[in-house]
């Protein structure tokens, strides 16, 4: 066992992991839409990117954990485009994953497994056109849940060609093991890279834990939308703010408002500052169940939780082809930790201006 906070079976073997900037950018989308309470002075999330993962395995098997939006979007099902329209946010894509492999010398052929964190427009792609030798791997109550699939279905939000042909493997966790609270799948057998059942955000949500290096052990762990903003994990019971909040966050991520004014704010946070909004099709209870049991990853410092939608991670971190396993050597959980920080920085605005008032 690696830590007691959130243990992991011990094990050996690694994968490479390297973090994929799918291109996806998600602006203009209501803070509301994903969580409460509201934060004055904070109405849109932080414009979002949408992180995909290439695993691979000593084996040679390569996998790849989410697709982004893929560029042909207005060609998913009508569930999904109604969704879509139902959020009215701004979505831009300028590249589909399965190019910006095969512009590095990745051709889809390579890929041996889809991995879909959730069934979500901004997580799908367009698998269609991965060779069918790629199988699509879902999370528990899938099939139930959307095959055959649209048209055969038409209120079926996935299409029947995202797995025409191809292995629709669904993950049974029923006889598994665990990391941390959480349920787990060995996926190669030797404790390398696992899936994670962490309900609750959609039908079957999965997270991924790769292991990263060995002495020490250290993991990526995989959020897809388990969370939606570094807000709603942090800070936790395990991972307070840090008390010396411009010490503690490095200077080049954090410009200055000035110590009192983040003071103001954060002081009357003992928790994460965000739970879960209420979302159709989500169960909220679960949810924030599953988060806690994130949080207890997300405070070892041997594990670099990375949700899907993480903008910490812009400008800071290595991205594809570059790998991401170095990522405690070069520093990386650290400063992107507290970044999120920054987004405070309307609402902080927001506050001083607020306090004038008061004052005059
Ligand atoms: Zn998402």
């Amino acid at each position: 066992m690696t830590n007691p906070i959130f243990p992991v079976p011990a094990g050996t073997e690694t994968v490479q992991v390297r973090i994929i900037d799918t291109s996806t950018r998600m602006a203009k989308l209501p803070l509301a839409f994903l969580m409460q309470p509201p934060m004055e002075g904070m109405q849109y999330m932080p414009e979002m990117p949408a992180w995909s993962f290439l695993i691979e395995h000593s084996s040679g098997q390569k996998l790849v954990f989410d697709l982004g939006v893929p560029k042909d979007w207005r060609s998913f099902s009508p569930v999904i485009l109604q969704i879509i329209d139902s959020i009215n946010c701004e979505i831009t894509v300028k590249d589909d994953v399965i190019d910006i492999l095969k512009n590095n010398d990745i051709p889809a052929g390579q890929i041996s497994g889809i991995i879909w964190s959730h069934w979500h427009f901004d997580h799908i792609g367009d698998p269609s056109k991965f060779p069918t030798s790629a199988d699509l791997i879902v999370g528990p109550g899938f099939k139930d849940a959307f095959c055959p699939g649209y048209p055969s279905a038409p209120d079926s939000p996935v299409r029947e060609s995202d797995f025409a042909g191809r292995n629709l493997r669904e993950i049974d966790f029923s006889d598994s093991i665990e990391v941390g609270q959480f349920r787990a799948y060995d996926f190669f057998g030797d404790g390398s890279f696992y899936l994670v059942d962490t309900p609750g955000h959609a039908v079957g949500h999965l997270s991924a834990l790769a292991r990263t290096t060995t002495s020490p052990d250290t993991f990526i762990f995989m959020g897809g939308d388990l969370c939606h903003h570094s807000g709603q994990i942090r800070p936790s019971k395990h991972m307070p703010l840090p008390f010396d909040i411009q010490n503690a966050i490095p200077a080049t991520v954090l410009p200055c408002p000035g110590a009192q004014a983040y003071e103001k704010l954060l002081l009357r946070r003992n928790g994460a500052f965000f739970t879960p909004a209420t979302m159709v099709g989500t169960d909220s209870k679960t949810t924030i169940r599953t988060i806690e049991k994130a949080q207890d990853a997300d405070a070892d410092s041997n594990i670099w939780f990375i949700f899907a939608h993480d903008p910490s991670l812009l400008g800071i971190v290595d991205l594809f082809p570059l790998p991401a396993n170095d990522w405690k050597k070069n520093g990386w959980r650290r400063k992107t930790l507290w970044a999120f920080l920054r987004d405070f920085d309307m609402a902080i605005a927001a506050q001083d201006k607020e306090v004038g008032q008061v004052s005059i």
